[in-house]
């Protein structure tokens, strides 16, 4: 399935989560968003095997490592001490402008390395795992481990840790609902899909 279709999924199931749970106008926008993002994650793999053949997908990542790199501004404006915010702020601002300017290979690399920095330098557990997600998945060929039960559960991982820390109710499992609907469209029972997904890499490598 391509990108907008997973994005679309991914943002109709933070809607359904914020309606489920009643948040405010702006949680629920906050949701709708997290849920987009979080349906695209998966196939952040495409900067390893596919790197040179797709270039719709490059313009994806772009597009993910530049809203990291947003999220990754405004966050440390609200929270860390002043010198936090600075560090945070100048991290965000150079990742926005390294993934402008490269386009091609190692782009995802970088992010990932970007962002493990950034993790480390608000203190933000869940952003250094997140920078080590990214960094699996620039090495990971296309549909292995982010599309498996291992790539669920360390997602979750980070998206627990995120909820926590930002204290927003339903921020955990509209990460979920998003990652786990990407895989759900991307199974090989589906008719449009020509292949299907390692569900339960490393024990076994069949595809569903
Ligand atoms: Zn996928």
């Amino acid at each position: 399935m391509n990108g907008t279709a997973h994005l679309t999924i991914g943002a109709a199931t933070g809607f359904i989560v914020a309606n489920t749970i009643q948040t405010t106008p702006s949680t629920t926008l906050l949701l709708v968003g997290l849920g987009a993002v979080s349906g695209l994650f998966p196939d952040l793999d495409i900067d390893g095997k596919l790197r040179n053949k797709i270039t719709l997908s490059h313009k994806v990542i772009q597009s993910v490592a530049q809203l990291i790199g947003i999220l990754m501004v405004f966050y440390s404006l609200y929270e860390g001490t002043a010198t936090e915010k600075w560090i945070g702020f100048g991290i965000g601002l150079g990742m926005i402008t390294l993934s402008s300017l490269i386009k091609q290979k190692h782009m995802l690399m970088i992010t990932g390395i970007g962002v493990v920095a950034g993790g480390f330098s608000l203190q933000e557990i869940w952003l250094i795992l997140l920078g080590i997600y990214i960094l699996i998945a620039s090495f990971a060929p296309h549909r292995s481990y982010t599309h498996s039960l291992l790539g669920v559960i360390f997602f979750g991982i980070i998206a627990k840790k995120f909820e926590i820390s930002i204290g927003i109710n339903g921020v955990f499992y509209t990460c979920m609902a998003g990652y786990i609907s990407h895989l759900i469209a991307d199974i090989k029972l589906l008719p449009f899909n020509k292949r299907g997904i390692k569900l339960f890499l490393p024990v076994s490598s069949k595809e569903i």
